[in-house]
């Protein structure tokens, strides 16, 4: 799940990070009022969407009046913000932060992840600040240092010394950065973050070191333990799809290709994935059903493949162990009657109560294709989009 920067920013202030003070605003009137509260006399109106690049995409004003806080305010709430990470249709601005304005004399980058190849917290940090770190990946890897930490030790004095130098950092800012580094990483594993970004990280006039901006991702499967991170997540953020799936247990991933899938395991849905690809088309999302998927959560399962307006095609492939072939035909036929059909279906049973299966969709008056196997409803479902265009 991830967050809003200013969200980011509260979370990592109960850890002493330095963050400049702040404060959100849902309309221009609050903006204002924020500004005030803040006193100046720089304030800086930022966009708050789950995507960065906001700065070059005009979502970050830099300003120097209480009326101008306003206004900036004005422009952006409400507005399609697009940048680099939005994809070209852009998201639609519905809160703006308002935060002191700071001097800035450098602008640096920080990152700390879980890396999954050495199973550590890496801290990946970077003298190019402010920019996009994947060009900087791409162009001058040699400008990106990677450190991992023992889980057994944590964060040690020498690892913040070696990061505070590969920055290029001087005097009393290498003593800032050390500590810095200890909350950060105490904030991350705490919280069971599995991503943390400062870009960038910044040198001040008045040469403290503070981060400016603040990028959170968490590991879902352990938000249970932490309400209070639960409870920031931004429903407008989030794919409307992959709520509706949540709510009903089901593991929906929404892609971009034209073929709808409803497969029973995630190493099923996978396979099914792949050999679509083998057959020249994409599927259009990940499903997976469960192994005890009732009825009802299949009949949701196709309602929301069905929503989706990129499925050509639907392939539905079942392996009936502890889930029966019968009852997923039951899904079917219940949710193609809820929700009007209008494209080709191709159906693979096997196991559990096939025979029942396939008799209940044969009866259900719909125009279902039945395949034998994985590449025979691949090919079936691949000839149906081209043969639908
Ligand atoms: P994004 O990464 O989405 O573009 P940032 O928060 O990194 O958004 O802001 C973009 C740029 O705006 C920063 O690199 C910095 O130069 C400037 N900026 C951001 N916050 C402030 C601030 N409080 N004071 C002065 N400049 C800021
Ligand atoms: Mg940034």
């Amino acid at each position: 799940m991830n967050i809003h920067e200013y969200q980011a920013k509260a979370l990592l202030k109960e850890y002493g990070v330095p963050v400049l003070a702040g404060g959100v605003a849902y309309t221009p009137e609050e903006a204002e009022a924020r500004a005030k509260e803040l006193g100046g006399p720089v304030w800086v109106v930022k966009a708050q969407i789950h995507a960065g690049g906001r700065g070059k995409g005009g979502g970050v004003k830099v300003v120097k009046s209480t009326d101008a806080v306003k206004e900036a305010a004005q422009n952006l709430i409400g507005m399609t913000l697009v940048t680099h990470q939005t994809g070209p249709e852009g998201k639609e601005v519905k809160r703006v932060y308002i935060e002191d304005g700071c001097d800035i004399r450098r602008e640096l980058y920080l990152a700390l992840l879980v890396d999954r190849g050495t199973s550590r917290v890496a801290i990946m940090a970077s003298t190019e600040g402010g920019m996009d770190i994947e060009e900087v990946a791409h162009a001058t890897p040699e400008k990106i240092q990677t450190i991992y930490i023992d889980p057994v030790t944590g964060l040690m004095p020498f690892h913040a010394r070696q990061v505070a130098f590969g920055l290029g950092l001087q005097g009393k800012q290498i003593g800032e950065a050390g500590k810095l580094l200890q909350q950060l990483y105490k904030a991350f594993v705490d919280l069971d973050a599995s991503m943390l970004e400062i870009n960038p990280l910044v040198v001040t006039a008045t040469d403290t070191v503070i981060p400016l901006d603040a990028k959170m991702n968490f590991d879902d499967n352990a938000l249970f333990r932490h309400k209070n991170v639960a409870a920031l997540r931004d429903p407008d953020e989030e794919d409307p799809m992959e709520l509706e799936a949540a709510k009903h247990e089901l593991n929906y991933i929404k892609l971009d290709g034209n073929i709808g899938c409803m497969v029973n395991g995630a190493g099923l849905a996978m396979a099914t994935m792949d050999i679509i690809k083998l057959y020249g088309e994409a599927p259009a999302n990940f499903l997976d059903v469960g192994g005890g998927a009732t009825k009802e959560r299949v009949t949701e399962a196709f309602k929301i493949i069905l929503s989706d307006p990129n499925v050509e095609a639907i392939l539905v492939n079942i392996f009936g162990g502890i889930m029966r072939c019968d009852i997923i035909a039951e899904g079917i036929v219940s949710a193609a009657k809820e929700v009007s059909l209008d494209v080709p279906l191709v159906v693979r049973l096997a196991g559990t109560n096939v025979d029942l299966g396939k008799q209940i969709l044969a009866e259900s008056g719909l125009a279902i294709t039945s395949a034998e196997d994985l590449a025979d409803a691949a090919a079936k479902v691949a000839k149906a989009v081209r043969e639908e265009q």
